[in-house]
């Protein structure tokens, strides 16, 4: 099955590099002043925020690795690339021997690797810090174009380790004091947060990251929602605590107002959604009917000449790919010009009309008539043969005949001609045309059949039918 392939908007892939570069600048920084913090021996430095535990040193250098890593890696020349591998190795290895102390309780002295930068012990980081950098580690050593589904993987990891921090921070913030989801302070949640976003936006065009960057409504969406979706978890926590903490609300009642408020923002976020598509669909139907105005004729309502060029090609292809066949009728209003010059342009006009009415009442659906131009007008029988054509034709003369027409008798000539292997439209229109005039010449108010001689050959793709009589 033929699948179109993403198109990314270039302008948005430009803005999630730029992004992934600067995040990695921010954690470098931002981790870069902890250490200088602890090295220095001031305190505000290594906690950053106010009533926040000091990031650790350790924690610090990790991001130093991390941010690093990522800046590195958008560095072309591969032994930069290649450097950033090993900072990312360093992170793994970081996260790992930290994770090694916490679950089999083993010193491995990690908390005092980088003793000898403070008199005072800076502790060791928490438990999903540690996690968090074995993920953010392996995303930096797998390369970007390959193991796309595993990147992934370990981002999503990384991203949940971070939201549960910003969470547990938005419980901490509307009352609580503690953090129940560990020991993560919020710097270290929204430097994980940052990091993990910076390396999925390195590379913007692959994996979760490219619905993001396409150049299409779903695009649009992933832009406008992924980030609020991301600290909503966050946000409702702090919502849940605000409730209880500081407004004495009990428990149950809490959960309910918390129930409203995440339903609300879900029915918010699908109504914005909602309003969203159907604008969209409303200028497409708009389009459409713009598009169809431009085939129609305005004063019969019937396809016009560039329409009817476009079904003529579209069952030529059909007739090359299929060796299907149709018929073409040429039709030209008698004596025109003396009924405009006696009964005045409206009066035509008005002819032009009833003809339109006519040629409709005279089609089955897969037919096609259309205004050709001035006073002539074409229909297209697909499946028709010479001889189906000629009864279609009879039937149009006699109802021409017998309509009641305000001012005076109108009656029609009428060539046809059948496709005949090997036609181009202009083979096919000039036979038809070159019957019209025969039936012209021999009195009007008639039809009259082309005859397709037998094929001679031509340079070209196709060979060419014999022009008609
Ligand atoms: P013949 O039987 O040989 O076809 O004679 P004719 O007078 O119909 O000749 P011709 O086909 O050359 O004339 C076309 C006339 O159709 C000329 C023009 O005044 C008229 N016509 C073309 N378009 C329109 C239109 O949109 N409205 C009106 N009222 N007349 C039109
Ligand atoms: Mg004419
Ligand atoms: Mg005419």
């Amino acid at each position: 099955m033929f699948t179109v392939p993403f198109h990314h908007d270039l302008a948005v892939v430009r803005g999630f590099l730029s992004f992934s570069r600067a995040s990695a600048l921010l954690v470098c920084g931002a981790a870069l002043i902890v250490l200088a913090g602890w090295w220095l021996q001031r305190s505000p430095l290594t906690t950053m925020w106010p009533g926040q535990p000091a990031m650790t040193a350790n924690a610090a250098a990790g991001f130093v690795l991390s941010g690093g890593s990522l800046l590195l890696s958008h560095h072309p020349a591969p032994s930069w690339s290649g450097l950033a591998r090993w900072l990312s190795l360093g992170v793994l290895v970081l996260g790992a021997a930290t994770l090694a102390e916490y679950l089999w309780l083993v010193d491995l002295r990690i908390d005092r690797l980088l003793g000898e930068l403070s008199a005072r012990d800076s502790g060791r980081m928490a438990e999903p810090v540690a996690a968090g950098f074995v993920l953010l580690g392996a995303l930096g050593l797998l390369p970007a174009p390959r193991w796309p589904r595993v990147r992934d993987a370990l981002a999503l990891g990384a991203l949940a380790i971070a939201m549960t921090g910003l969470a547990s921070y938005g419980i901490a913030l509307a009352g609580k004091g503690t953090m129940p989801f560990g020991r993560m302070p919020l710097h270290s949640a929204l430097l994980v947060l940052l990091t993990t976003l910076g390396w999925l936006c390195a590379s913007p065009t692959l994996g979760l990251t490219r619905v993001a960057t396409a150049d299409t409504l779903g695009g649009a969406l992933a832009r406008r929602l992924l980030l609020p979706a991301l600290l909503l978890s966050a946000v409702f926590a702090f919502v849940f605590e605000l409730l209880q903490s500081w407004l004495g609300l009990p428990e149950t009642l809490a959960f309910v107002f918390v129930a409203l408020f995440s339903g609300g923002a879900v029915a918010g976020l699908v109504w914005w959604v909602a309003s969203l598509f159907d604008k969209l669909e409303r200028q497409r139907r708009e389009s459409t009917v713009l598009r169809n105005d431009a085939g129609t004729d305005i004063l019969t309502g019937l396809p016009n000449r560039r329409a009817f060029d476009e079904a003529l090609a579209g069952l030529l292809r059909g007739q090359r790919e299929h060796d299907t066949m149709f018929s073409l009728l040429m039709f030209d209003l008698d004596h025109f010009k003396t009924f405009n010059d006696e009964f005045g342009h409206l009066a035509g006009d008005q002819v032009l009309r009833i003809t339109g009415h006519l040629l409709r009442a005279a089609l089955r659906p897969a037919d096609m008539a259309a205004r050709y131009g001035g006073e002539e007008f074409v229909l297209l029988l697909p499946g028709t043969d010479i001889s189906g054509a000629s009864e279609v034709a009879t039937r149009l003369l006699d109802a021409f005949r017998g309509f009641a027409w305000p001012h005076c008798r109108v009656t029609v000539s009428i060539g046809m001609a059948q496709t005949v292997a090997g036609d181009v439209a202009e083979d096919l229109i000039r036979r038809a045309d070159s019957a019209l005039y025969d039936a012209k010449r021999g009195g009007r108010d008639r039809a009259v059949a082309a005859i397709a001689l037998p094929q001679v050959s031509r340079p070209g793709p196709f060979p060419r039918a014999a022009p008609g009589p």
